[in-house]
């Protein structure tokens, strides 16, 4: 769009005035059909929980209940783990790598063909919009499987030496944010190197793993290779506690990955953490400022803010920040909240309430401190978890709001003078997961990415994922690496 019709569009919307209207355009939910009460997957078939023990998943932009979900307890955790070893030693881990490749091709495919029944599924029960689940999180979730079947017969040249071997059983515990793309991270690089698998989805998205748990089957993926428990953190500290993993990969909260660490210390499992993050977004006064506003907005608005990566401090240099908040401001303000299913919805439901309250908490602490906050105008469904898109000024950096991971649509704008101060100011957070870098000159962007501490830095783009490209963090943002080639190290005996 031209500059005076984007001033056209943002100046009416800002004013309160009606812009242009979008027409409805709502996605068909008919693909989809969601049973009333769903069993764990466990040695190849569904089954109720031992203890028929069950907890609901709601949709979290209307608050309607979708499904009762088998919750898992102690006794299911042993039988799936018991299940994952047997099909470890008698058919995964003796299979030829070539064989392997098939199933996970096959499973790849499966996801396209029923990409858009993922797509709804995900959508419903994640409060994400719809135009994210079809374009980002189902086809790099396919993505993953098929880039890991490429590995699965080529392990002895991966640089891992000869003969590399699998771990044997890996328990994987996932968050709520990107469930169905968490799961083929998890998945994807485990079944390849010869592993079998144990997940646990986040007790609030459990549908796309059981989903994808039928695709496993449709797959004809031998009995015991993929097991799914639903349930809640008690669930996942079993499995990661069980004597029979080998392996644990965990997603989620810095707090509960310590924990794990803990749980675990000195049991010999092998450990992967991929936790929080507080990015520094870098904007110089270099930087091609159109294009810098939609990596802002995609750096913190995409997926609601629910991402560990997320451009959640915007450091912008002093000279050009007042011109780059007010095209911020325009930018917000042609955003769209409301119907995730909606294919022209920018911002979708908060996942949970717990979530929502979280995010209320910190800004209205971020308020407190001192910060001024602001939203465009934007009219919150009734139902439903929502927040509107949030950005604070005058944050400085000892405020809450510019050190805590908020995971939610909130923007903290913090200013600096010179690229030593940027890099400073970017490394004052105990996380290290990705960073970003706005500015035309090349020279500059190669010796940001090499001052500052994040596992991932973006240049001139922001959330950019491909499955060959490793993805990590350091100190409090985990270890290990998840993607390409280093992503299968961390399932191999190395
Ligand atoms: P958690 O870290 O609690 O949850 C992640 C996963 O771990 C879920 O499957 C959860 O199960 C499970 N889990 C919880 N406790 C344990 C345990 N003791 N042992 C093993 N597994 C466990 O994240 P939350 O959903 O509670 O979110 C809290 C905050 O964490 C968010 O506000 C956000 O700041 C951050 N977060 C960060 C993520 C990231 O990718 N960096 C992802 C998700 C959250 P269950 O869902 O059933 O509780």
């Amino acid at each position: 769009m031209a500059d005076d019709a984007i001033d056209r569009v943002a100046g009416a919307a800002l004013s309160g005035e009606p812009g242009w209207e979008y027409a409805p355009a709502p996605e068909s939910r008919e693909i989809v059909s969601i049973a009333n009460e769903y069993g764990l997957f466990v040695d190849g078939e569904f089954e109720p929980a031992k203890k028929g023990r069950t907890f609901p998943t709601i949709n979290p932009a209307t608050e309607e209940p979708l499904a009762k979900v088998a919750l898992a307890g102690q006794a299911d955790v042993d039988r799936a783990v018991a299940a994952a070893r047997a099909a470890y030693e008698q058919v995964w881990g003796p299979m030829p790598g070539s064989e392997r490749a098939k199933y996970l091709y096959r499973i790849a495919r499966i996801l396209q063909e029923r990409s858009r029944e993922f797509a709804v599924l995900e959508s419903i029960d994640n409060g994400k919009p719809i135009k994210e689940t079809r374009d980002v999180d189902i086809p790099l979730a396919a993505a993953h499987f098929f880039y890991y079947a490429g590995w699965a017969d080529k392990l002895e040249h991966a640089g891992f030496g000869p003969q590399p071997r699998p771990l044997g059983v890996a328990g994987q515990v996932i968050p709520w944010n990107f469930p169905l793309l968490m799961a083929a991270w998890k998945l994807a690089p485990a079944l390849a190197a010869g592993n079998t698998c144990v997940l646990k989805p986040a007790e609030t998205t459990p549908l796309s793993a059981l989903l994808l748990a039928e695709v496993c089957q449709q797959a004809e993926l031998p009995a015991g290779v993929v097991n799914v428990l639903t349930g809640a953190g008690e669930t996942g500290a079993a499995i990661v506690a069980h004597p029979g993993i080998n392996k644990v990969a965990f997603t989620g909260s810095t707090e509960v990955g310590i924990a794990i660490a803990e749980a675990i210390a000195g049991s010999g499992k092998k450990l992967t953490l991929e936790l929080g993050g507080k990015a520094a977004n870098v904007v110089f006064d270099d930087a091609p400022v159109d294009q810098a506003i939609e990596g802002i907005v995609n750096g913190i608005f995409f997926n609601q803010g629910h991402v560990c990566c997320a451009g959640s401090r915007l450091l912008v240099q002093e000279s050009v920040a007042d011109h780059v908040v007010d095209r911020l401001r325009q930018r917000l303000a042609t955003l769209r909240l409301g119907d995730p299913l909606d294919k022209n919805t920018d911002i979708g439901a908060i996942n949970s309430r717990q979530q929502l309250d979280k995010i209320t908490e910190l800004s209205s602490a971020g308020e407190a401190e001192g910060a001024h906050r602001w939203s465009p105008p934007c009219e919150l469904p009734k139902k439903g978890f929502w927040f509107a898109a949030t950005v604070f000024t005058g944050v400085s950096q000892s405020h809450r709001i510019a050190r805590e991971e908020i995971f939610g649509p909130v923007l903290s704008v913090l200013t600096f003078r010179t690229p030593e101060e940027a890099v400073t100011k970017a490394n004052n957070t105990p996380y290290g997961l990705s960073a970003g870098v706005w500015t035309e000159k090349g020279s500059r962007i190669l010796w940001m990415a090499q001052k500052m501490r994040a596992g991932v830095v973006w240049a001139n783009t922001y959330n950019r994922f491909d499955p060959a490209s490793p993805f990590g963090g350091y100190r409090e943002s985990g270890f290990g690496r998840e993607g390409g080639r280093h992503g299968l190290a961390a399932y191999l005996d190395v």
